[in-house]
């Protein structure tokens, strides 16, 4: 296809954060009110440690407080309890993050539980996906959110789209499929025991592909015109490469976002976000 789009994730999350900037600053001249994000990691993972670092970067160079609760592999699950208790109670600390995966000896639900739920910025919480499902307002997943934004910024249309997802994560598979049905979407959800997928995926107008499997999605699987966002980071010989084959598919599709570059920094900006409208909700006295 001659006419395709990238969909640029860096330049419309570098417009979001400029437009959080300017409601920083306000935040603080009328408020003395400084956004605070806590970032808490277990163990050595470096994939997550990068992840971490950028988003503790992002957030100081825009003013923000962020610290970093970096604890050994072996950390037991009522000392990172007892620290996220501790956050909760923190007024400086408007949103808390635990970095997923925790180590296998630690009940993540339980942890994710502990937050609470007013300052759960990645909207992991029951009570926050809960709230998602039945279209009240909650902190939304940083993924999903930026996906949506990114579809936004790039006046996709979305009614009465065929929308097909790839994965069923609940960090980025369900609450994208969730968010696109709010969005008068018709959503098929996919996985791993999905039968004749490539079938369902070349119907798709709208192809979300979160799977974590490097270059999975192929030109044979994607529909002439599609809109493909390939949530994907996989790292493959040092480089990171995204969950759809670009070089194949991007002859045959209309627009799609890179990896990197394309989902991965509006992750950071909507985490920004929602760190941002927690801080602002606290003057409202909720
Ligand atoms: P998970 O491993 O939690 O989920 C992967 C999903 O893919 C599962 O639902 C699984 O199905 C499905 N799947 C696996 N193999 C197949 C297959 N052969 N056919 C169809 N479906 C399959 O991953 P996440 O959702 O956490 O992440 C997905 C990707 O997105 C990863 O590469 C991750 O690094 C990336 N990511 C990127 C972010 C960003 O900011 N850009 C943020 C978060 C994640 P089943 O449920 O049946 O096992």
């Amino acid at each position: 296809m001659d006419d395709l789009k990238i969909i640029d994730g860096k330049k419309v999350s570098k417009k979001i954060r400029e437009g959080l900037q300017v409601t920083i600053n306000e935040l603080k001249k009328a408020n003395d009110i400084v956004p605070g994000l806590a970032v808490v990691i277990v163990g050595n993972n470096p994939a997550s440690r990068a992840y971490v670092r950028m988003k503790d970067k992002a957030c100081k160079a825009l003013g923000m407080h962020s610290e970093l609760h970096s604890l050994e592999d072996g950390v037991s699950e009522s000392e990172l309890l007892s620290l996220i208790d501790s956050l909760n109670n923190d007024n400086s600390i408007h949103g808390i993050l635990v970095q997923l995966p925790l180590p296998g000896h630690i009940d993540e639900m339980r942890v994710l539980k502990r937050i609470n739920h007013e300052k759960d910025v990645d909207g992991f919480h029951p009570i926050n996906v809960g709230k998602l499902v039945v279209g009240e307002d909650t902190f939304i997943p940083c993924t999903p959110h930026g996906i949506i934004k990114l579809l936004e910024h790039e006046d996709i249309d979305i009614e009465g789209k065929k929308a097909v997802v790839i994965g069923r994560s609940n960090i980025v598979g369900k609450p994208i499929s969730m968010l696109l049905l709010q969005k008068n979407a018709t959503v098929t959800i996919c996985h791993s025991r999905t039968k004749n997928l490539k079938e369902v995926t070349k119907e798709a107008d709208i192809l979300i592909a979160a799977i974590g499997k490097p270059k999975f999605v192929t030109s044979d699987m994607v529909k002439p015109g599609a809109v493909v966002i390939d949530v994907g980071i996989n790292r493959v010989d040092d480089k990171i490469v995204g969950d759809v084959d670009f070089e194949g598919v991007k002859d045959v599709v209309g627009s799609m976002t890179p990896v990197p570059g394309g989902v991965g920094p509006m992750t950071i900006a909507m985490l920004i976000y929602n760190t941002v409208i927690s801080a602002g909700r606290r003057l409202g006295g909720e």
